[in-house]
């Protein structure tokens, strides 16, 4: 068999075993029998902390050999320690394990107005959290981060960094390593990356702001088993992060998503991207704004003071939430009809009246669906800044844990016979590299 047929094979059965990659430039670059089986014990130990080694073996369907070569590794490079001891009946007493809690990575959510910097570890807990005015353009915002960063790092020296994770309101180009389109943001194409990791030393990753509360959702939120879902994130403008088949759908320049910008009335109010009509205009934070500004002369509250008035029962502010859930529910008709996700969730401050405003979002969800039964739908239990930020460390730990989710069951016998089903080349050099852990 040409080397050539061998690694598309290899490809190929990879990504029938890593059903949460993120990108398939992971598959082809990291997709080892070893990376596969670290990132199952890592994502094991991760959900299921502390857990013995038994516990691992038994779940994963690996043998205990393998999960004593690996988590041996995690221990010495110092992602896993030693927790407590467990106490059985008679026999040894089993050590559990569980993830080091020393290792932290610098998150930072990116917002048109304040920008959040925290510090968290590598279970998604915030140690600190600072917020800083959004600088007027990129290069100013790079040094003010840089600053700021190398600060919040030099105040924790018992901290060791992994790297630094961010969320964009707008598009980050992978190939291009740039963000190419944040209207609401209203900088102009702009590379992060690279004046970041300069300045700190550390690996830079971006992400799209949706796109970062899916990740939270699939490494932070409860699904054992993640399902084909969007996230819909409602603030200054209105973000979707697709998720499906195990994968975030990036599409063509990283643009996927982006239905916020679908016009929906070409003679509606102009959008900051340009156009006349797009979906934010009638569904975002902004629009509930223009919704009350439009039926009082009273110089205009902000988003969270409108949500207060209508809290304490104020009819204007009531209308002009009511007429923004009617908005998001217009455009969800789209995303509904278009993707038929299993799970819709929804991200942003208005959620806080998800008791008025939820039904008639959740009634035009169900009046789009053509056939069967509508989706789940309903609010993140993360506030919003507390997802993106959440997003931003599961994109640094992804380089590391590879899948998100543990293979269990029948997953892992999946994973198991595609290994087995290898040409004999291949099960030899699997077996050299599963031996090398
Ligand atoms: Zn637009």
């Amino acid at each position: 068999m040409g080397g050539e047929s061998w690694n598309a094979r290899r490809r190929q059965t990879c990504d029938s075993m890593q059903p949460m990659t993120f990108t398939h430039s992971e598959v082809a670059t990291s997709g080892t029998a070893r990376d596969i089986n670290r990132g199952i014990v890592l994502n094991l130990i991760r959900r299921r902390q502390p857990i013995s080694r038994a516990d691992l073996a038994r779940i994963s369907g690996l043998q205990r050999s393998t999960v004593s070569l690996i988590t041996e590794q995690l221990i010495r490079e110092k992602w896993v320690i030693y927790g407590s001891t467990g106490r059985l009946p008679r026999g040894r007493r089993p050590t559990f394990l569980q993830l080091n809690d020393r290792r932290a990575i610098l998150v930072v959510d990116l917002r048109p107005t304040t920008t959040t910097i925290a510090v968290s570890d590598v279970n998604g807990r915030f140690l600190s959290q600072e917020g800083v005015p959004t600088p007027p353009d990129p290069h100013k915002g790079a040094t003010k981060f840089s600053e700021k960063i190398r600060r919040m790092i030099a105040s924790h020296p018992d901290l060791v960094f992994e790297g630094i994770g961010i969320s964009v309101p707008g598009r980050f180009d992978a190939s291009r390593q740039r963000v190419i389109f944040a209207p609401n943001l209203k900088w102009p194409e702009f590379d992060l990356r690279g004046p970041l990791e300069k300045a700190t030393g550390l690996h830079v990753e971006l992400e799209n702001a949706a796109n970062a509360c899916v990740l939270a959702e699939v490494w932070f939120g409860h699904m054992e088993k993640p399902r084909d879902m969007v996230v819909v994130t409602v603030s200054e403008g209105v973000g979707v992060g697709i998720f499906v088949n195990g994968l975030l759908a990036r599409g063509l320049n990283g643009m996927a998503g982006e239905f916020g910008h679908v016009p929906l009335d070409l003679s509606g109010p102009r959008c900051s991207c340009g156009r006349q009509g797009c979906w934010e205009v009638y569904a975002s934070d902004r629009a509930a704004l223009r919704y009350y500004h439009e039926s009082t002369s009273s110089n205009g509250p902000n988003f969270r003071d409108l949500l207060l008035l209508a809290e304490g029962g104020d009819t204007l502010a009531t209308k002009a939430l009511d007429r923004m859930a009617h908005g998001i529910g217009r455009g969800m008709r789209m995303v509904i009809t278009g993707l038929s996700p299993e799970e819709v969730v929804f991200v942003g401050e208005f959620t806080r009246l998800w008791d008025r405003m939820g039904p008639v979002i959740e009634a035009e969800v169900a009046a789009s669906v053509l056939v069967g039964k509508a989706p789940r739908v309903r609010p993140a239990a993360a506030e919003p800044s507390v997802a993106r930020l959440r997003g931003a460390v599961a994109l640094v730990l992804q380089k590391h844990f590879g899948p998100a989710a543990p293979m269990r069951g029948r997953d892992a016998a999946n994973a198991r016979r595609a290994m087995s089903e290898l040409p004999a080349v291949g099960r030899t050099k699997v077996r050299r590299m599963t031996l090398r852990t």
